[in-house]
């Protein structure tokens, strides 16, 4: 980077110390360089012009040209306000500010002409808009049709940065530098995409000369942000545990082909087959196997689990299988016990319930080796528990579990064991490829045959009989239901009443003796949680009231219909988890969701979604369009890319390119030593020393 860059962003005109500290301290920037890469995160198109009369609320953003009639203050301290009348040829419309209201006052002139942008929002008879970009007529003459416009706030709003003001600075570092912004690309790789230079793209990105060149000048920032990204990633992930030195599973061995022939409940589907073979082709090179296994609710999962697992004792290892709860814990316990019965191989089950006696005796076991599956929740995480030979871990549910905790997995034996991580929330491909770039990928794509897709409807409160009636006819024909209850953790107490309350109205509704109900929440004691499961699971209960404890992974094939109370509070994907819960005998299965009459939009959307489609894929992306990757991933993942330009959610054709061209390039010249990379080595080593949270991705 040269000096010019470099600059302290203190010298540049119009900055000073003070502000200058304020940028540092609210956005980070701290020279010329990193000002030019606070990019606008839109545009507004300065030639058209909409007016007061024709506004309907529906247009979203316009831009009105007139003068500002009349300016009040009104309210003190945190209420102050800040109001003008803006009248165009057609009428009037009020302008209000919240923020920076001294500075916006004493701005504001009545008699100039003035470009407003922003949106309109019904106020009582008038419409209002609040924070409208307000710019003089004879200033706005000067500007190109598209005006950047960049995210300020009220500390910077208030030293005159709004996002007029860090257009202003940034335009004067766009106007000086030509020759000074270093390509850092290959000469192949701009011309074989076709991308723009970096600094022509610099340039109109903060003041486009077209639509067309803005367009052109994003996709480039974009795709090298991601190339870099996505670099670093591969280049971790050979140095990473995966592809380094773990045990080979020489031969699928006597125990899988002996379960595989004789005792196999039914067919493999094909996405199981395939994916199984591409576990064995992992594991049996002897190199660190780290797969993320993607299949919908019902995919069944749980099989390729045992199968992998069976490899693996086959090959004189042990295998372990963990699970994000005690009740998903218990139930795969179950499963599995049933089906390698015949096969006379054991099965262990570790959880926070399991008695200090019962514990030791398993502790024992799994050290001498006799134990050859352990299956449990976290517990089996604790450096208590040692395996003889641990060879393949299991991790159902991923999205559960940290990476932090994953890592302690590589310390259960000599050499890290083999990891599959198992999960059910359909992450997109792009996604997935970001957050875990350390991880391969395979997708269990099919369901298993003769499942009916399952019916979804969306009714209010005032249909809550038809629904009750609905359910009964359900029961009578032998069927069970769920009903289930949000848990929000800020209104835990609320839920907790809703959930108490909601119970108690449906037992009302289904009396006893004809109807038995049960109920499951976080508060009980695991015992009771467990024993009011079984009942519901052995079919003595017709109705199981829960909150969403049992999201994941409970199966109980003779459940037809899932009632979702309150279902505009659930996210997307915890919306198709619980209706994932039906759908798994041969009866047809119903999902409905129960809502108020009041719903957000992005409530409507979910729901919308919901009715639409069963696909868990397609939800996924909807489910990302919505929330963005940060939410998706947690906390714990979120805000650890940063990203300038690129959306993870909206570029997910960049991140596939990315990917690919990073690929290609890593399998010519694994190291990036050879001289035509160099500049991608030094622009990644610049980058990382800049982004050390970029180590934290998986
Ligand atoms: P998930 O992927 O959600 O964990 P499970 O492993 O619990 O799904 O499987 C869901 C249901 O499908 C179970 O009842 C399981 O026995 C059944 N199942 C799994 N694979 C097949 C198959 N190939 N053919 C028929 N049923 C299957
Ligand atoms: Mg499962």
């Amino acid at each position: 980077m040269n000096d010019y860059l470099n600059t302290p962003i203190e010298f540049l005109k119009g900055v000073g110390p003070e502000r200058g500290a304020l940028l540092r301290k609210e956005l980070g920037i701290t020279n010329f360089w990193e000002l030019l890469n606070y990019f606008p995160f839109r545009y507004i198109d300065r030639s058209l012009f909409h007016t007061v009369q024709r506004i309907t609320g529906l247009e979203g953003n316009v831009q009105l040209k007139g003068k500002i009639t009349a300016i009040q203050e009104t309210g003190k301290g945190r209420a102050k306000r800040l109001k003008a009348i803006f009248a165009d040829e057609t009428g009037r419309i009020e302008l209000v500010w919240f923020k920076g209201v001294s500075w916006i006052k004493n701005s504001l002139s009545k008699n100039e002409v003035y470009h407003v942008f922003g949106k309109p929002q019904r106020y009582g008879a008038t419409w209002n808009i609040a924070h409208p970009d307000l710019i003089k007529a004879e200033d706005a003459a000067a500007m190109k049709g598209l005006q950047p416009v960049y995210h300020s706030g009220e500390k910077l709003t208030n030293k005159g940065l709004h996002s007029k003001g860090i257009e202003k600075l940034t335009f004067q570092i766009v106007q000086d530098i030509s020759g000074k912004i270093p390509e850092v690309l290959p000469e192949t790789i701009i011309s074989v995409y076709g991308l723009m230079p970096r600094e022509e793209a610099i340039k109109q990105v903060h003041a486009p000369s077209s639509a067309v060149l803005l367009e052109k000048a994003r996709y480039r920032l974009k795709l090298e942000e991601l190339l870099f990204l996505q670099l670093e990633l591969l280049i971790r992930k050979t140095g990473s545990t995966s592809g380094g030195k773990s045990y080979a599973f020489s031969s699928v061995g006597d125990v899988f082909n002996e379960f595989y022939n004789n005792h196999l409940p039914f067919e493999l589907t094909n996405a199981q087959k395939r994916v199984v073979k591409e576990i064995y082709a992992d594991v049996r090179k002897g190199q660190h196997m780290n797969r993320l296994i993607q299949g919908d609710v019902g995919s069944g999962k749980t099989l390729v689990a045992l199968l992998s697992m069976l490899i693996a004792i086959g090959n004189d290892f042990q295998a372990a299988l963990m699970a994000p709860t005690e009740i998903l814990a218990q139930q795969h316990y179950e499963t599995i016990s049933d089906l390698l019965k015949p096969i006379g191989v054991e099965v262990g089950l570790l959880t926070g319930s399991v008695k200090t006696k019962e514990r030791r005796v398993i502790h024992e076991q799994l050290e001498n080796g006799s134990l050859k599956i352990l299956i449990g929740t976290h517990a089996l995480l604790e450096p208590k528990v040692k395996f003889a030979n641990l060879g393949l871990v299991v991790i159902d549910e991923q999205h559960r579990f940290g990476v932090a905790q994953r890592a302690r997995l590589w310390k259960k034996n000599k050499l890290p064991p083999h990891v599959l991580v198992m999960t059910a929330t359909p992450i997109p491909r792009t996604l997935a490829m970001t957050f875990y770039g350390d991880l391969d990928v395979s997708v269990i794509d099919e369901l298993p045959p003769g499942r009916k897709p399952i019916k979804t409807v969306h009714y209010e409160e005032q249909s809550r009989l038809i629904v009750f009636d609905f359910l009964k006819t359900e029961i009578a024909l032998g069927r069970q239901v769920y009903i289930v209850y949000p848990l929000i953790e800020e209104s835990e107490t609320l839920d907790y009443k809703n959930l108490m309350e909601g119970f108690e109205a449906i037992s009302r509704s289904f009396p006893k003796p004809q109807y038995q109900v049960s109920i499951v929440h976080g508060k009980m004691k695991p015992e009771d949680k467990d024993f009011e499961m079984r009942r519901f699971a052995k079919g003595e209960t017709n109705i199981m009231v829960a909150t969403t404890v049992i999201e994941v992974g409970v199966n109980v094939p003779n459940a037809s219909v899932m009632v979702i109370e309150s279902s505009e509070k659930f996210g997307l994907s915890q919306l198709h988890q619980l209706r994932g819960r039906v759908g798994r005998g041969a009866e047809k299965s119903y999902c409905i969701l129960m809502t108020g009459e009041k719903i957000s939009r992005e409530g409507k959307k979910r729901l919308q979604t919901m009715v639409r489609t069963n696909d868990g894929f397609e939800i996924a992306e909807v489910d990302l369009e919505i929330r963005g990757p940060g939410d998706i991933m947690g906390t714990q993942q979120s805000g650890v890319l940063n990203l300038q330009i690129a959306n993870l959610a909206r570029d997910g054709k960049i991140v596939s390119l990315a990917r690919n061209i990073a690929k290609e390039v890593l399998h010519q010249d694994s190291n990036l030593s050879q001289p035509e990379n160099s500049i991608l080595r030094e622009e990644l080593k610049r980058i990382l020393k800049s982004k050390p949270n970029w180590s934290k991705i998986s």
